[in-house]
């Protein structure tokens, strides 16, 4: 027997470790499974060198509970240690920089991640046990089998072993404070959640508790569109099936593999819904790592497997890292690619989801540039008759209907559907941008592309397309040769309640709508921007309204307007149709306060109260 001191430079680490990792005391597992893994793939790439001169045991990790005696037993199949490197790689705790280590991490979120980056993986298992036995056998020819203990000081007991099978089992005295690890369902539970695709057979009892070929790492060739939902429906359970997938697998200059999905949405930009999860060699490390996943692909879901990567990486490791940006650019350039692949060569695939996922790649062209050149050609917009059409498609459908280059857009279909109507009596299109993120991205893509494109909302002017120029200069009193247009200007004005509105008399081609709110396109987003932040909101909020209510002479009720305004004792009625109309056109708009709602709805009664009898309001 040998006993002796662990040498670390330090009186006493383990409690150290203890007490800043408490916390995330569960990731023992994980370094344990994991070595017990490397030990099992150390042995078999010996024997494929030769070198190992006995039979080589089947490759399996088996978890034991012993409730009795208060125990946890890993065991595995792999190498083994001699007493030698027992004292080599468990006791000379091999990191260099001890003082670096307890600098540099005091700070507690980033010890979790450093552990293992000090080989200190298998001092976690401290943090559950108060006692730790290592039962080990060399594969080595004539290797003597080695026992090793320690209580979490500094001191260590190194004995012979009986052990007769090759390989090595870590027995876990669990500390009082661990107790639930004695629990078969807590153990599953973390065996599931950091090995659930850890390379080798993990068992408890008779039942293997990975699945050591995942998915990621298998060839897409012989991979069916069924094996895909089928393992995303294992590691995101209870979710709505993915729209499709990118199949990463990379081995020069970097080995990068794994799988994205797109998943369907449910609520524009919640990041939330996103999950990528990182593994290291089929064993897992963290979700989400925005150091290595772009910001705006976590919200796919999915798994990267980066071998490259050290186990457990810290968050500076990862920031200071080459491979990782490289790494990083690369997953974005797949996701691009994937993306202008399918809206080159299958179109209506493409078109199909674009409802989902656009907002999804107008979040990432807003991150990042690269995607952003990658995509900007790629980009579709639905339009209010349901095709869905590129910037180019648009334009041409557009030539000579509008200057080229403007794009007109519906923010609210449903409140502008008296626009869009007017839109497409004329054959003119309209494309739909009513989600959240078109606010952000309209301004943003025009100003990238040079201001080649501009954006005009539905009712932000009209299109000359639109009016019928030869109807506008109708002569309506002869007396004062004044025009219809000057008459109706002059109505509004004087009968129009709410004030500051201008006032625009055309005549449209269609006689549909009686009158309509422009609102300028640039004083609308600055509204539209400041929305909800306090004190920008303060100060538009002094800024005229600045909408211009055009009204429609060819329109029967403004015919009717104008004949009553010329008929005796009909004031009363005058007023109540201007302003009616003008509450009309709101509607459109969308928001009516509630005060104008009041009014809207009184008046609305007023009319009909006047309607029939001798009374009758429109009299002819
Ligand atoms: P790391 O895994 O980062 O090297 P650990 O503290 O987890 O650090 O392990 C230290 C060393 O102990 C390992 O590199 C390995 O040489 C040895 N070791 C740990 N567990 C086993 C095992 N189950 N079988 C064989 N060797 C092991
Ligand atoms: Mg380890």
């Amino acid at each position: 027997m040998e006993a002796g001191h662990i040498s670390i430079h330090a009186e006493n680490i383990l409690p150290i470790i203890k007490r800043w990792l408490y916390s995330e005391k569960e990731i023992f597992i994980r370094e344990l499974v994991s070595n017990a893994a490397d030990a099992i793939l150390k042995l078999q790439k010996l024997a494929l060198l030769g070198e190992v001169k006995r039979e080589v045991p089947e490759a399996e990790i088996t978890l034991a509970i012993d409730k009795e005696k208060g125990q946890v037993i890993i065991t595995d199949t792999g190498l083994g240690m001699t007493a030698d490197e027992i004292k080599k790689y468990i006791n000379q705790v091999a990191f260099s920089g001890l003082h670096d280590f307890l600098d540099k991490y005091k700070d507690k979120d980033d010890t979790q991640q450093v552990i293992g980056h000090f080989g200190l993986g298998f001092y976690s298992s401290f943090m559950v046990a108060s006692k730790v036995e290592i039962d080990t056998l060399s594969y080595q020819e004539g290797a003597v089998a080695a026992h090793w203990s320690c209580d979490g000081s500094t001191a260590f007991e190194l004995t012979e072993s009986k052990r007769t099978a090759v390989g090595t089992s870590i027995i876990l005295h669990i500390a009082d404070d661990s107790k639930e690890m004695l629990e078969e369902h807590t153990l599953k539970d973390l065996i599931h959640r950091y090995c659930a695709f850890i390379r080798y057979p993990v068992k408890m009892g008779s039942e293997v508790l990975n699945d050591t070929r995942p998915l990621w790492t298998r060839s897409p060739t012989e991979l069916s569109d069924q094996d895909y939902q089928e393992f995303f429906r294992k590691l995101f359970p209870g979710t709505p099936d993915p729209l499709f997938w990118i199949h990463l697998n990379v081995d020069y200059p970097f080995n990068l593999k794994g799988v994205l999905y797109f998943p369907k949405l449910k609520h524009e930009l919640d990041a939330s819904q996103g999950e990528v999860k990182l593994y290291c060699n089929q064993v897992y490390v963290a979700d989400n790592t925005k150091e290595l996943i772009p910001e705006f692909l976590t919200l796919l879901k999915g798994v990267i497997d980066c071998p490259d990567l050290p186990l457990n990486v810290s968050r500076s490791y990862l920031q200071s890292d080459p491979t990782v940006r490289r790494i990083s650019e690369h997953i974005t350039k797949k996701v691009a690619d994937k993306l202008t692949g399918m809206a080159k060569t299958e179109r209506e695939t493409y078109a199909k989801f674009w409802d989902d996922i656009h907002p999804f790649i107008k979040f990432g062209m807003l991150r990042d540039h690269k995607f952003f050149e990658r995509m900007q050609d790629h980009l579709l917009f639905k339009t209010a008759g349901g095709e869905h059409l590129t910037l180019e498609q648009y334009k041409e459908k557009m030539l000579g209907k509008v200057e080229d280059g403007t794009v007109i857009y519906a923010s609210d279909p449903t409140s502008q559907v008296a626009y869009l109507r007017l839109l497409q009596d004329e054959g003119m299109e309209a494309v739909i941008a009513d989600t959240m993120i078109d606010q952000h991205f309209i301004p943003y893509f025009e100003m990238q592309t040079g201001r080649k494109w501009k954006f005009k909302r539905i009712d932000a002017d009209i299109s000359a397309q639109l009016l019928d120029s030869s109807k506008s200069q109708i002569v309506v009193d002869a007396n004062d040769s004044a025009t219809a247009a000057e008459k109706l200007d002059k109505i509004f004005r004087d009968n129009l309640d709410k004030t500051g509105v201008k006032i625009r008399v055309e005549s449209f081609k269609s006689d549909k709508v009686p009158a309509m709110l422009l609102v300028d396109e640039n004083v609308r987003r600055m509204k539209d921007m400041v929305r909800g932040n306090g004190a920008m909101a303060a100060y538009t909020a002094g800024l005229p309204d600045d909408y211009t209510l055009v009204v429609n002479q060819t329109s029967p009720a403004i015919k009717n307007l104008l004949k009553l305004s010329q008929t005796f004792n009909r004031l009363e009625e005058v007023k109540l149709v201007v302003n009616q109309i003008h509450d009309l056109a709101w509607l459109q708009q969308g928001d009516f306060s509630a005060q104008m709602m009041q009014s809207f709805i009184d008046r609305s009664a007023a009319i009909l109260g006047r309607l029939g009898g001798s009374d009758t309001l429109l009299a002819q």
